[in-house]
């Protein structure tokens, strides 16, 4: 669904993407860890092509990321995104925040996207948080309407950049189950994040990032058990 062929991106002098190669088949769930700075949140951004790329190709089903217009905002409705801080519209209330999408991108019916959004509420858990604003909400609560809207223009794929690092403790579990249930039911997903537990249940492969390059990608089992650079060990041992 998503192939990543001979990529390289630099911030000025800093070549944040070496020569990534990648290739995520439809339904597949990919988690990427790495110690900060490595390229995991560009890896991300590349994809939906909120970030461009200096060299190499990507495609999405298919085809060629388009650099901008109307191929570019299918793409992003294709291809949604869950960050770390939510993102949500402060001044929308919830059901709001996940039927606008649909209504102005997918040319929804209000009524089709109320009904909808009324559906994906009730599937991560908050249906009776529809008429609230969001900062009338917990993190673990946030977090889930933020990803309900995401599933609301009907993606493709879905990108998580550490989605769980802002909340507290107690509402890591909410969000990650909601995560569970996607990547059980087919949901190709990329995922950034620190939480092990979720990579050794869900991801079908682990890729390790160190200074902008894939150090090592292996099943979860594996990589957790035996990983074979340096590098993932010595990041390991202090995550672990
Ligand atoms: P973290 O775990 O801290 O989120 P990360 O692996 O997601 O780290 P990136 O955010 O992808 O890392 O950043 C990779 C490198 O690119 C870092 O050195 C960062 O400082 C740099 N960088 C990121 N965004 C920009 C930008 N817009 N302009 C310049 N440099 C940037
Ligand atoms: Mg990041």
């Amino acid at each position: 669904l998503v192939q990543i062929e001979g990529v390289n991106k630099w911030y000025g002098p800093l070549h944040v993407l070496q020569d990534i190669n990648l290739d995520i088949t439809r339904g597949e769930v990919v988690v990427v860890i790495g110690p900060s700075g490595s390229g995991k949140s560009t890896l991300c951004r590349v994809i939906n092509r909120l970030e461009p790329i200096n060299d190499g190709v990507i495609r999405f089903d298919g085809r060629v990321l388009p650099a901008e217009g109307k191929a570019l905002a299918k793409l992003r409705s294709e291809v949604g995104m869950v960050f770390q801080s939510f993102n949500l519209f402060a001044h929308k209330t919830i059901l709001e925040n996940v039927t606008l999408g649909p209504i102005k991108v997918l040319n929804d019916s209000p009524a089709d996207a109320r009904q909808r959004g009324m559906a994906l509420l009730e599937r991560v858990g908050i249906a009776n948080q529809a008429a609230k604003l969001p900062a009338q909400l917990s993190g673990g609560q946030q977090q889930r309407a933020a990803i309900a809207r995401a599933l609301a223009m009907r993606p493709k794929a879905l990108l998580f950049d550490e989605p769980t690092s802002a909340l507290d403790p107690e509402m890591v579990n909410e969000v990650l189950e909601v995560m569970i249930s996607l990547a059980a039911e087919g949901m190709t997903m990329v995922v950034v994040t620190h939480e092990m537990g979720f990579a050794r249940r869900a991801a079908n492969r682990v890729i390790f990032m160190a200074d902008g390059r894939i150090v090592e990608e292996a099943p979860p089992e594996e990589f957790f058990d035996h990983p074979r650079s340096e590098r993932a060990q010595d990041f390991l041992s202090k995550i672990l």
